[in-house]
């Protein structure tokens, strides 16, 4: 099961809306970000000010959307939420900017992936809230300039090294969200479970944790299979036997690793003899990029002690070797 957002059914799109916190007392984890958050958006309402633009960057699935939302909620101000590939021309920008009420939330997901040519337009947006439109073409055309209503441009990237330095530096707030310990998942699916009226035991809660990658989108999908399970295979509890039964059946990973995960660490161990190796060459030998190998995928792995970072390259831990089922090469030293 992946982070992916768009292949929810109808009955699970439902859910997740329901799940979705919508404040910040409600969003567990990632406290600091959440601490310093909470103090901009009283200072913005206090000045009656629009809130610094802000943008939030990390792995799919770890809360960027939903904090977006809590925003706008905490600050009363409405949300427009659209996408870098979506924003085709500067008049799909233009559109969306002259249409935000003073102190709005625009929402652009997938911020790396706009057009330079709309990005061009969004710089004089952000910065002194004004656009320039382009009227006509050929020798009638000419350009007039509109004025914007404040508003806080929140973008959101999975890949926060492609953002252009001119994008980057015009954001006054950055934070980047980090992957969830099975403690505060637990706490997610055990709220989650509160919402959908489901019981659960508290060391299936930790089960369903454990397999979720650090992520809470995968919690709650899980949480809505195994759901499934407890209802037709129990009495409608999820106990950890319903939970296991359900995960394994699921074939989810022990540990919460998904199919590239399982492939960088095998990669290192079985082509490059455990490491150390380069992250350019894992990369290669993976068919992904090397930066998504390193925001996306790499910081999991290193935090559930899979792989080291050395100044020679990626090494896998005898965790890895363990988790996989392989033998530690003899290795002499240096
Ligand atoms: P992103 O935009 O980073 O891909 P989302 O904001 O869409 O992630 O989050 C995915 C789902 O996970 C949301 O539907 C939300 O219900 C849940 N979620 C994310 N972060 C939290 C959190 N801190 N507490 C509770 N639920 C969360």
């Amino acid at each position: 099961i992946q982070a992916d957002k768009d292949q929810l059914s109808e009955g699970d799109q439902a859910i997740e809306k329901a799940l979705r916190p919508l404040n910040f007392d409600d969003f567990s984890g990632q406290g600091k970000i959440v601490t310093n958050l909470k103090i901009f958006v009283q200072a913005a309402k206090q000045r009656e000010e629009a809130l610094d633009h802000v943008l939030l960057h990390g792995p799919p699935g770890l809360g960027k959307t939903t904090l977006s939302n809590i925003i706008a909620n905490e600050l009363g101000t409405e949300i427009k939420i659209t996408s870098g590939p979506v924003l085709d021309k500067p008049s799909d920008l233009a559109g969306l900017l002259t249409n935000l009420e003073t102190n709005d939330v625009l929402f652009i997901d997938e911020i790396h992936r706009l057009n330079p040519i709309v990005e061009e337009y969004l710089y004089s947006a952000m910065e002194d809230y004004k656009i320039d439109i382009m009227l006509d073409s050929g020798p009638s055309a000419r350009t007039i300039q509109i004025a914007l209503n404040p508003f806080t441009l929140i973008g959101a990237t999975t890949r926060a090294g492609l953002l252009t330095s001119p994008l980057r530096a015009r954001f006054g707030i950055k934070a980047r969200l980090e992957y969830y310990d099975a403690d505060l998942l637990s706490t997610i699916v055990r709220r989650s479970c509160a919402i959908l009226g489901t019981p659960i035991e508290h060391d299936a809660s930790y089960e369903i944790a454990f397999r979720s990658r650090g992520t809470p989108r995968i919690a709650n999908n899980l949480l809505r299979r195994t759901r499934d399970f407890a209802q037709v295979k129990g009495d409608g509890t999820i106990t950890l036997e319903i939970a296991k039964m359900a995960l394994d059946a699921l074939e989810v990973d022990q540990k919460g690793l998904d199919e590239m995960d399982n492939r960088i660490l095998t990669t290192i161990i079985d082509k490059f003899r455990g490491g150390p190796v380069g992250l350019s060459t894992i990369a290669t030998a993976c068919g992904e990029e090397a930066e998504t190998i390193e925001e996306v995928y790499e910081p999991f792995l290193i935090m559930q002690g899979f792989i080291k970072r050395t100044p020679r390259g990626r090494e896998a831990t005898e965790e890895a070797y363990q988790h996989l089922g392989k033998t530690l090469p003899n290795k002499s030293p240096g």
